[in-house]
């Protein structure tokens, strides 16, 4: 049996009770073969997939606090420390009730390939809770935020695991993270991303993943000898990923004619309104009903729909698995030309095969969203150096570290003989990185 068949059935057999985890690593160690057989012997000696499947810690703690009626509430806190090879661990939060151990666990593994990716010295981590923000007032968010910090402030730290956001965390909830961490410690240091400009925050690091996106998905496409100009483009979410993946495709002049959030989405076929859009779930935190209110150009559907609408670009940036092998059906048959991923894992590895051997160009969230923790090393950066960057400074660096992860992922694919499989090539370039720093630190 080959070593990496070897080590997913350990992997499967002591994971069994986290389906998205064992997705993730099915995925990843499927896709490393070629290099994974190139250097067996040593591999399999130094026990590396079995090190890089298994983290390095992980955290599972209460978080008490107390809601508007004087009822406590108990939440579940996660942090999971994947791998350090490379640097500090560095990954989000999120806050969503349907975060578990192998929600997080996913996240984090994933993590390590996206963050070596990016070219800067970040390891790989993620955490979050099962709480919902969703509802809540801005008092019990603060408690929330404040009881679950009291625990994290005792893992985390500038030099050692910098967490960010994620669903469910955005600048509030960073805001209100930050505030207890610097109360405990008595220390002001960078130990969150994603802070406001006012107190150590990085310009552009809201923008970042969506235009981190789309700055990928133009190279993808020019090297294709296409243009981002007059395409029609689908896009999931209404969330940071989502907004900012629209307002950059517009910049670039392309129709974005959908949105989408957890109960039903827009088709807006004269392209959407970025700042109602904007006002909507940024501002009034409120459904996709209200934009179709007020935009006379707007279709509300109730469920999902968005996959169903023609377009020659798809770009999931809602949650993993939105995008099934039907919908990957629909995407072909209406002509689709590529889907690169501003979500985490949000196409099924059924439906991810099917757009590759029907020759959509497909770029994983690994290397496609990879933008926003780029930025958020990068406001690591100033941190350390007490210097904030201008807009675009921050911007103009994301745009060449999304330009090179494109071209290293594109050239890690035909090396290994498998051109145009941009999800081997970026599993394939992050892990060799990773995979040489493990090596020449020991057994550790
Ligand atoms: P947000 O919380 O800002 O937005 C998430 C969006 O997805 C919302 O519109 C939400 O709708 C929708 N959504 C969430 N869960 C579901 C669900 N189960 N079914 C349908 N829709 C759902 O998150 P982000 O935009 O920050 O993150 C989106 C994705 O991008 C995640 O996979 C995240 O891990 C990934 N990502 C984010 C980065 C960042 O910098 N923000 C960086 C890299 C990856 P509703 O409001 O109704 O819940």
């Amino acid at each position: 049996m080959s070593y990496v068949d070897e080590a997913l059935e350990r992997v499967k057999a002591k994971n069994a009770s986290e389906p998205e985890f064992l997705q993730a690593a099915e995925e990843v160690l499927d896709s490393l073969r070629p290099i994974v057989d190139a250097n067996e012997e040593t591999y399999r000696r130094q026990a590396l997939l079995e090190r890089i499947t298994e983290p390095d810690r992980q955290f599972k703690f209460r978080v008490p606090w107390v809601d508007d009626s004087g009822q406590v509430q108990v939440n579940t806190g996660y942090r999971i420390q994947f791998n350090n090879a490379i640097g500090p661990y560095k990954g989000g939060l999120r806050l969503h009730p349907s975060v578990n151990t192998g929600v997080i666990k996913f996240l984090g593994f994933e993590q390590i390939f996206k963050n070596a990716l990016t070219g800067l010295p970040i390891g790989g981590g993620k955490g979050g809770s099962d709480f919902d923000p969703k509802g809540k007032s801005d008092r019990e968010v603060m408690a929330f935020c404040q009881s679950f910090m009291t625990e994290l402030c005792k893992y985390i730290g500038p030099d050692t695991d910098v967490p960010a956001g994620d669903i469910g965390t955005g600048a509030r909830e960073i805001g209100y993270m930050f505030g207890q961490y610097k109360k405990i410690k008595s220390a002001y240091e960078g130990v969150l991303t994603g802070k406001g400009l006012s107190y150590g925050g990085s310009l552009a690091r809201t923008e970042a993943t969506g235009y981190g996106l789309l700055y990928i998905t133009e190279e993808l496409v020019k090297c294709h000898g296409e243009s981002m100009e007059g395409k029609t483009v689908v896009i999931s979410g209404a969330g940071n990923v989502a907004i900012y993946a629209t307002q950059k495709a517009q910049q670039m002049g392309a129709k974005v004619v959908t949105c989408s959030d957890s109960t039903g989405w827009i088709y807006d076929p004269e392209g959407i309104d970025v700042a109602l859009l904007k006002d909507v779930k940024e501002v009034r935190r409120a459904r996709l009903t209200e934009y179709a209110k007020e935009r006379k150009s707007a279709e509300y559907h109730e469920g999902r729909g968005v996959w169903s609408v023609k377009c020659d670009i798809a770009l999931p940036c809602a949650t993993q698995n939105e995008l099934g092998i039907e919908d990957a059906k629909q995407l072909v048959a209406n002509g689709c030309m590529a889907v690169c991923e501003g979500a985490n894992m949000p196409t099924t590895i059924e439906a991810t095969k099917y757009l590759q051997e029907n020759g959509v160009w497909f770029i994983g969230g690994k290397a496609a969203n990879a933008g926003g923790v780029a930025t958020s090393a990068l406001e690591m950066s100033q941190n350390s150096e007490r210097l904030s960057w201008s807009f675009e400074e921050v911007d103009a660096k994301l745009k060449q570290i999304m330009v090179n992860i494109y071209h290293n992922i594109d050239e890690a694919a035909k090396r290994y003989g498998a051109e145009g499989n941009y999800v081997m090539g970026a599993n394939i370039a992050g892990f060799e990185k990773v995979a040489e720093a493990m090596l020449a630190q020991g057994v550790v």
